[in-house]
């Protein structure tokens, strides 16, 4: 077994490894360690100097017992249809453990957006919809922002679903803009989410977040808004990476500072009242809270022993391999899992599709509430999970998502 070598291998077998346990019927273990659907597109894009590019693309559906199928697209030059495929699965565990009805899904261009011109990026992103037509749909498979993708990638989707409709069709993607349907609080759901359960987290283990010190890797979507929230709690957030290197300050960065470089430069390096540090270094900082927040496989066998944080709360989906969760157990870190951490994202995407449905729409304060009150159920559901059963948060949180997704294929049952 080479590490993390197979994606969707890897979150097969630890799906397996629970099933057992739980002693899950073997119709549901095999449905579950296979993907529902599966569609490969090379599609053509004009470029801006005239010429036709030929990009590849993948929109995976894992399960959809539960629900619509829900997850993001990412634009990335290094994804794989296998990635996808594992991200597809841990989307389905994901809206299980946070209970809400949806199946998961994954989508993706290999494609590097930053090189990418915004004309070319619309015509790459409508092509793309055009090509997936056939899966999406409010009540099939419904997209939402994931690396390299945003709000306004999302508005495309939904225009370019439209027309084909003949119609306005807001609920086909969730993360839109707000004058199309998006839902208040969404932007920052994600972070938001990831700093409910750091707190969550600190109480449990009977510490006080207001005086921690926090590392951040990936300073996107998920990570800036993780440091930006779990700042204002009071905590010191002194380190943070992008793609292009990292910072640290040992007195605590100045977050707004940071995301107001970020939108000039579009990366975190070279922050002033900071040192350069790398992402390996910042991965090993001395700090009580370590968010990765950036891709998968960032913790892993030859790192794990390196990590000084007390807690890890995975923002990011899967930046932990199996061989570096087994070295983190060993040691006492707190590894809260990316399925429980980051859910906060598809949760408030939850909230944005049943507005849209239902063309009435909620105001922050009512997001954040609801987020709240299902982030807080699904911590101490897994906590409670990992108690009874003497298992780790990830093997609590995944025993909890799969005893739901088996429960619901068991009442459904086999068709024909
Ligand atoms: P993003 O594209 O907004 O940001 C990604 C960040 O990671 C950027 O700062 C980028 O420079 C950095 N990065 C990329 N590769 C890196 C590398 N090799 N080393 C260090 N930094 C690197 O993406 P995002 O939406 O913030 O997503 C981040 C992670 O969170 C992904 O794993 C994603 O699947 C997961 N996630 C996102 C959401 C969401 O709502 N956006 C929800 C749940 C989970």
């Amino acid at each position: 077994m080479v590490e993390a070598s197979n994606a969707f291998q890897m979150i097969v077998r630890q799906i397996d490894a629970v099933c057992e346990r739980l002693k899950i019927k073997e119709a549901w273990r095999l449905r579950l360690g296979n993907c529902e659907r599966e569609l490969t597109v090379h599609f053509p894009v004009k470029m801006d100097d005239g010429r036709v590019k030929i990009f590849t693309g993948f929109r995976v559906v894992h399960n959809d017992t539960r629900g619509p199928a829900k997850g993001g697209l990412r634009y990335h030059p290094d994804v794989t249809l296998d990635e996808t495929r594992a991200l597809a699965a841990l989307m389905t565990l994901k809206t299980a453990v946070v209970n809400v009805p949806f199946g998961g899904a994954k989508g993706a261009v290999v494609c590097d957006p930053m090189t990418l011109s915004l004309d070319e990026l619309e015509r790459l992103t409508r092509r793309y919809t055009a090509e997936i037509t056939i899966m999406i749909g409010p009540e099939i498979d419904i997209p939402a922002p994931d690396v390299g993708t945003n709000p306004q990638i999302m508005a495309w989707i939904m225009d370019t679903y439209s027309m084909g409709k003949g119609y306005s069709v807001p609920a086909v993607t969730t993360g839109k803009p707000i004058e199309i349907g998006g839902s208040k609080g969404r932007f920052g759901a994600t972070g938001r989410g990831c700093t409910m359960i750091a707190l969550l987290t600190a109480k449990h283990l009977g510490l006080n977040l207001g005086e921690m010190t926090v590392a951040v890797q990936g300073f996107g979507n998920v990570g800036s808004t993780t440091a930006q929230f779990l700042s204002q709690e009071g905590c010191r957030i002194i380190g943070v990476s992008d793609i292009y290197g990292g910072v640290y300050n040992p007195k605590g960065l100045d977050i707004e500072g940071l995301l107001a470089q970020c939108k000039q430069t579009g990366s975190v390096v070279g922050f002033k009242e900071a040192e350069a540090i790398t992402n390996a270094e910042l991965l090993a900082l001395q700090c009580d809270i370590l968010v990765p927040a950036a891709i998968e496989n960032q913790i892993v066998k030859a790192n794990a022993a390196d990590i000084k944080a007390r807690i890890i709360v995975e923002g990011a989906n899967a930046p932990t391999t199996s061989e570096a969760d087994r070295i983190l157990n060993d040691r006492g870190v707190f590894v809260v899992p990316d399925i429980l951490t980051n859910a906060g994202g598809v949760v408030v995407s939850y909230f944005e599709w049943v507005q849209d449905v239902q063309a009435f729409f909620w105001s922050e304060d009512e997001i954040n509430r609801q987020l709240q009150a299902v982030m807080e159920n699904a911590f101490y559901q897994v906590l409670e999970v990992s108690q009874r059963q003497k298992v780790d948060l990830r093997d609590a949180a995944y025993m909890l998502a799969i005893k739901r997704v088996a429960d619901a294929m068991q009442a459904r049952g086999i068709f024909p």
